[in-house]
């Protein structure tokens, strides 16, 4: 195929479903006896790329007809190509209040309106069709298939949108453009071919050397086009990602043959389909090349992403389809750096001489660990900002979480451990003491099963915005669930540690010792649920640390906290 020109949008014409202003204030005016619906992130991600028309030539939602030719044939039913289906989910309780020929307003979390959408169809979700039509497979294992089945709502809803303004978006506003905007730009520069490049991660040396060949190879310009979920403020990650972006872009000499825009969309995992879609996005924004990556939108990167697609399959597919979209798709080369050359070389090139290579885990990792950062595998602008990121653990943020039963001595070893922390100073530290955020954060709540569930996430939440801000926060609630303990954890490690003090003190040891004279309380029936007697306590399974105190002194327990946070490095 020779050199594209940058061409058409996908289907001719370029979508815009943003209204009128006077239309805008007619619809506000109509929406206060509208029904609403509440759309997630990833559907107001959709619903942004409708507006926009980077969905083009889509008009709105999906209906039946059209999902189900989708899912079947990859094909609308007017017999343009498309590969997975733009259908809003409902949950079963909003389908019934909702009917065919209804306008709705759709909402954000906040409650602000981006759009009304006409209903025209009301249908149930076939789970199974819809997972083995986009994923390729209906196996739980898979994360896009898990989040199907598990968080998608029971009924489609599907119909045109009008959209009144595009949804909020905070961060970064100068990166963010719509398909018309970047296409003015483009021709305002000069620019006739364009390579487009994907991703969901920094770009580090590999990424960039493989972006510089796609450019010279194709002799185009490129678009930097990440993928980026909502912004929120605080969202420490993705900001740090853009940053790094940002660093990056300074290596492009002249900096003139590249354009960095964010592209608000939500993965989906879905592997050759989704690298599909991928590219009549990409084309919409009036890019000539698009560059599809081994394993490309497959759900893990590395060894395993082979568990669901063949790692050329999504290149396959989607140049099997370039003349038919009038878009080169490009093929990643597997690049190696050779140490003797000092640079990147195509693997096959690479003739059994001594190659480097790393992942961003190993990366992330070495920078924690307060080592350099290798300039081969990235710019040291980017590791610049990712170091800033991503501290030694020394100076990380951490939650020391003690859970077990009621008298095995959490409060006294959170004590006494929080007292040498401060001695030892340098973090600033704080103890969510049960009877304190029982009297500031949650007074209303009472002991039943599920105030006492909704107590322990509250001192999660607070413990994760210390652990953020780099604070040291000790809890120490009974915390007997499971799940909600492992949901804590997730939420504080994506900005420091969470470490788990399992105090496995015997439930004949905490009843002996009856500090508050509760299990006295519990087995004459005066307390109702109590954890231990008439309601379960869930062991942690990989706690950080396990004592049980009956036979130390809570000193001795402090001291094995102590020397845990030392050996691990949060601690010097
Ligand atoms: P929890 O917070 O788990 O309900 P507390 O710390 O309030 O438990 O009470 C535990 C009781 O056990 C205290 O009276 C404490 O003095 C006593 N105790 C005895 N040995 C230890 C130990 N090694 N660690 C902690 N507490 C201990």
């Amino acid at each position: 195929m020779s050199n594209p020109l940058i061409g058409a949008p996908h289907g001719g014409e370029l979508v815009d479903l943003i209204v009128s202003e006077s239309r805008a204030e007619e619809l506000r005016e109509l929406s206060l006896d509208m029904e609403s619906v509440v759309l997630t992130d990833p559907q107001l991600s959709d619903l942004e790329l409708l507006a926009n028309g980077a969905y083009s030539p889509l008009t709105g939602f999906m209906c039946k007809n059209d999902c189900r030719q989708v899912l079947e044939t990859m094909r609308l039913s007017d017999g343009l190509l498309w590969p997975i289906p733009i259908c809003l989910d409902v949950q079963e309780d909003a389908a019934a209040n909702l009917s065919v020929g209804q306008t709705v307003a759709l909402r954000d979390a906040e409650g602000f309106m981006p759009a009304v959408m006409h209903i025209k169809d009301i249908w149930p979700v076939d789970r199974q069709a819809y997972a083995q039509g986009v994923f390729g497979t209906a196996d739980p294992a898979h994360p896009g298939v898990d989040r199907m089945f598990n968080t998608m709502g029971s009924h489609f809803i599907g119909g045109d949108v009008e959209v009144l303004t595009l949804p909020l978006r905070f961060g970064f506003r100068r990166l963010r453009h719509t398909p018309q905007e970047i296409r003015t730009l483009f021709k305002k520069l000069g620019w006739r071919s364009v390579v487009a490049f994907h991703t969901e991660k920094v770009l580090h040396r590999p990424d960039y050397e493989q972006t510089i060949r796609a450019m010279a190879h194709a002799r185009a310009n490129l678009l930097l086009h990440p993928v980026i979920g909502r912004i929120r403020p605080g969202d420490m990650d993705t900001y740090t990602r853009v940053r790094c972006y940002l660093a990056a872009c300074q290596k492009y000499s002249p900096g003139s043959m590249i354009t960095l825009s964010l592209l608000p969309y939500t993965m989906r995992y879905a592997g050759p389909r989704e690298a599909l879609l991928h590219a009549i996005i990409r084309k919409n924004y009036g890019c000539t090349h698009f560059i599809v990556a081994p394993c490309h939108a497959g759900p893990e990167a590395g060894e395993s992403c082979t568990a669901f697609y063949d790692p050329d399959a999504a290149f396959s597919l989607a140049a099997s389809y370039a003349g038919e979209l009038n878009l080169s798709v490009l093929q990643f080369e597997d690049l190696v750096y050779v140490e003797e050359d000092g640079a990147y070389v195509p693997k096959k090139e690479a003739n059994g001489r001594k190659i480097r290579s790393m992942t961003e885990e190993e990366f992330i990792k070495r920078i924690q660990d307060g080592k350099k950062a290798p300039e081969w595998f990235t710019f040291p602008e980017v590791a610049k900002e990712m170091e800033r990121s991503y501290p030694p653990k020394s100076v990380q943020g951490f939650t020391i979480f003690c859970t077990g039963l009621s008298g095995a001595g959490k409060s006294t070893i959170a004590g006494l451990v929080c007292a040498r922390l401060q001695e030892m100073g340098g973090r600033p530290v704080t103890f969510l003491d049960g009877d304190i955020v029982r009297k500031n954060l949650s007074s209303e709540l009472g002991f039943s099963k599920e105030h006492r569930d909704i107590n322990v996430r509250r001192i999660g939440f607070v413990a994760s915005e210390i652990t953020k801000n780099r604070g040291i926060a000790i809890c120490a609630p009974i915390a007997p669930y499971g799940a909600t303990r492992r949901q804590i954890r997730r939420n504080i490690e994506t900005h420091g540690g969470f470490i788990e003090i399992h105090v496995a003190t015997p439930l004949t040891v905490c009843e002996k010792r009856d500090p508050k004279g509760l299990y006295s309380k519990a087995r004459s029936g005066l307390i109702k649920d109590f954890t231990g007697i008439d309601d379960p306590y869930e062991e942690p399974e990989r706690p950080e640390v396990t004592l049980d105190t009956t036979d130390m002194t809570p000193e001795e327990a402090a001291q094995e906290v102590l020397l845990y946070l030392e050996r691990t490095g949060y601690i010097r």
